[in-house]
């Protein structure tokens, strides 16, 4: 994967241009408003990542994929700065779910290029492996105890390990390949 960089406007060129990857993308669940897109701007507005990032901005993700750029887009680290705060969703006039096509873009590097970063890799196996994100230590379970709160709920490991199998995700996570820092 390449680093992100200072974004620079330049001319694109008409060979950068996938003009299927917009019916592609739309097509999938959650990326299907895409094509509505006018460009106003208000998901970047609202964007909390776009007020650190130099790259990220939601309506340049979403013309970019309008535009057919697959290879830049794919190729930018950028990608993963995402929060998936749904601020941009909530706020889009159009109801587009820009969240939810940065998901699938996301989706496809995983898929086509076999790289994650390693941050999202170690979160999917302490899922998989103790039923929280994040792993949780006993004292900090004495510590809710201490303070009246219920213990967390227990998870269900077998039911996670099925999910994590029928998604095909055990798979991806044996095999993906990743990188540990993502530039803003
Ligand atoms: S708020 Fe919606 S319509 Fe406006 S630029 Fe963002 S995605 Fe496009
Ligand atoms: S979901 Fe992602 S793109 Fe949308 S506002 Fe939050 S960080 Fe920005």
């Amino acid at each position: 994967m390449s680093e992100t960089q200072e974004y620079v406007p330049t001319v694109i060129k008409a060979e950068e241009m996938d003009p299927k990857f917009k019916y592609r993308i739309s097509k999938k669940h959650g990326a299907e408003r895409l094509m509505l897109c006018f460009q106003c701007g208000t998901c970047t507005a609202d964007c909390p990542i776009s007020r650190f990032s130099d790259f990220y901005r939601p309506r340049r993700i979403a013309r970019m994929v309008q535009l057919g750029l697959k290879d830049m887009l794919l190729s930018n680290d950028a990608l993963w700065l995402c929060s998936t705060c749904f601020t941009c969703v909530d706020h889009c006039p159009q109801n587009v779910e820009i969240a939810g096509v940065v998901r699938v873009l996301r989706n496809i590097v995983v898929q086509e290029k076999g790289v994650m970063p390693l941050v999202y890799k170690e979160l999917a196996s302490n899922l998989l492996e103790t039923g929280y994100v994040y792993s949780i230590s006993e004292s900090r379970h004495k510590r809710r105890e201490m303070q009246g709160l219920p213990r967390l709920p227990k998870p269900n490991l077998e039911h996670i390990s099925k999910i994590f199998e029928a998604a095909g995700f055990s798979k991806i996570l044996e095999n993906v390949s990743t990188f540990e820092k993502v530039k803003s």
